[in-house]
C-alpha cells in the first residue's frame, strides 16, 4: 500500500473534477524536511517551534533560531513555510522558564499570553523569523489568539522588530504575511473581525475541539468525549470558513483533523482547499482527494448541517469518501 501511495507523490493535487488543493506538512524540526519533500507536500503549513526551545538549559539566541528558520526556508526552495511563534505552557514546559502552578493549564498561561508579557523573547523570535524571510517564502503565525487586542499587541512587537532590522540594514520581507491560529471559540465567533486584520487563518482543530467541548485533550478520563466530529465543531468550522471567504482571507486547517481522511468531505463542503498535516498522512489524504468531487460540496454541507450527532456526521462523511488503494 505504501508503495502505491508513494506513486501519488508527484501527481497534481486536484479533485477528480479539477479543483486544486494544497496539502502541506506539520513539522517540528529540520530533520523532517526530507520526508516533507518525498511526500510531495506543498510546503510546511505549520512549523511548531516549541521543539527548538526544549531539551536545553536556556532560550535559543536569535542567531541560532535564524539559522534553523533560514535552513527550512531555503530547503523548501520557494515553497511556503508557516512559522508559528512559541506555543508553550499548557502541556508543553521549558525547564528554564518558570511558569506558575496552575489548576487548569489549558485554560491558563500559555502561548501568546506568555509572549505578550515576555516581549523580549517574542521580539527575538520575530527578528529571527523576519531575517529568514529574506531566504524563502516565510509566513508568521500567532497561536491562541482570542481577541483583536492580542493581535494588535503582537503586531506592535512585530513592527518594532521590523523597524530595528530596517535601521540596522538587515534584509527581510517587509510585506511578510501574518496569520493567526483559530483554535479558541472566541476567535471563531469574532472571525469576521479578525479576518479583516490578518493575511490568513489556520484552524487548529486540536485545541478548538478541546475548548468547544470543554474536554482537556490530555485527560484520559474524558478522552472518549473528545470528538472532532461533534456537530458543534462542524458549525465552528463553518462560521470561520464563511467569514474568511467573505473577507478574502486565506484559510487553512492544521490540526489533526486535517490529516484524518474521513474529514476530507468537510473541507470540500466548506470550500477549504489548504490543509496541513503530519507528513505520514499526506498521501493517504491525497489518495482520497484525487477521487473526490469538489462539485459535491454544497450537497455535502446540506447533509452535514442536518446532523444531530457525531455518528450521523460520520455516516454522511463515509458516504462521500472514496479510498481506493
Ligand atoms: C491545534 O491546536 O490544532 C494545533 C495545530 O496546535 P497544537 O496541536 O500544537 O496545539
Ligand atoms: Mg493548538
Amino acid at each position: 500500500v505504501q508503495e502505491q501511495l508513494q506513486k501519488l507523490a508527484h501527481l497534481p493535487t486536484r479533485t477528480e473534477d479539477g479543483r486544486q488543493m494544497h496539502l502541506a506538512a506539520n513539522i517540528s524540526s529540520v530533520k523532517e524536511l526530507e520526508l516533507v519533500m518525498k511526500n510531495g507536500a506543498s510546503g510546511v503549513g505549520l512549523f511548531r517551534t516549541e521543539f527548538l526551545y526544549m531539551d536545553r538549559s536556556s532560550f535559543p539566541e536569535e542567531e541560532e533560531q535564524f539559522a534553523v528558520y533560514r535552513e527550512v526556508a531555503e530547503r523548501l526552495g520557494g515553497k511556503p513555510v508557516v512559522i508559528r511563534t512559541l506555543d508553550v505552557g499548557g502541556d508543553k514546559h521549558l525547564d528554564y522558564l518558570a511558569l506558575p502552578e496552575e489548576e487548569n493549564p489549558s485554560l491558563g498561561y500559555r502561548a501568546i499570553r506568555i509572549m505578550l508579557d515576555r516581549t523580549d523573547l517574542f521580539k527575538t523570535q520575530l527578528r529571527a523569523i523576519l531575517r529568514a524571510s529574506h531566504y524563502g517564502s516565510v509566513k508568521i503565525l500567532y497561536p491562541m489568539i482570542s481577541s483583536l487586542d492580542e493581535l494588535r499587541r503582537a503586531n506592535e512587537v512585530l513592527e518594532e522588530a521590523k523597524k530595528e532590522l530596517a535601521d540596522e540594514g538587515t534584509p527581510f520581507r517587509s510585506d511578510i504575511e501574518v496569520g493567526i491560529m483559530i483554535e479558541l471559540p472566541a476567535a471563531v465567533m469574532i472571525s469576521d473581525l479578525l479576518a479583516q486584520k490578518v493575511d490568513f487563518f489556520s484552524i487548529g482543530t486540536n485545541d478548538l475541539v478541546q475548548y468547544v467541548l470543554a474536554v482537556d485533550r490530555m485527560n484520559e478520563t474524558v478522552a472518549h468525549l473528545y470528538d472532532p466530529f461533534h456537530p458543534s465543531v462542524l458549525r465552528m468550522l463553518k462560521i470561520t470558513a464563511d467569514h474568511a471567504h467573505k473577507h478574502g482571507t486565506h484559510i487553512s486547517v492544521c490540526g489533526e483533523l486535517a490529516g484524518d481522511v474521513r474529514a476530507l468531505p468537510i473541507w470540500i463542503a466548506l470550500g477549504i482547499t489548504d490543509l496541513s498535516m503530519s507528513v505520514q498522512s499526506i498521501l493517504k489524504v491525497k489518495n482520497s482527494l484525487l477521487q473526490s468531487r469538489h462539485s459535491d460540496g454544497e450537497k455535502i454541507w446540506e447533509e452535514l448541517a442536518g446532523c444531530a450527532s457525531s455518528a450521523e456526521v460520520v455516516t454522511v462523511l463515509t458516504k462521500y469518501l472514496e479510498t481506493d488503494i
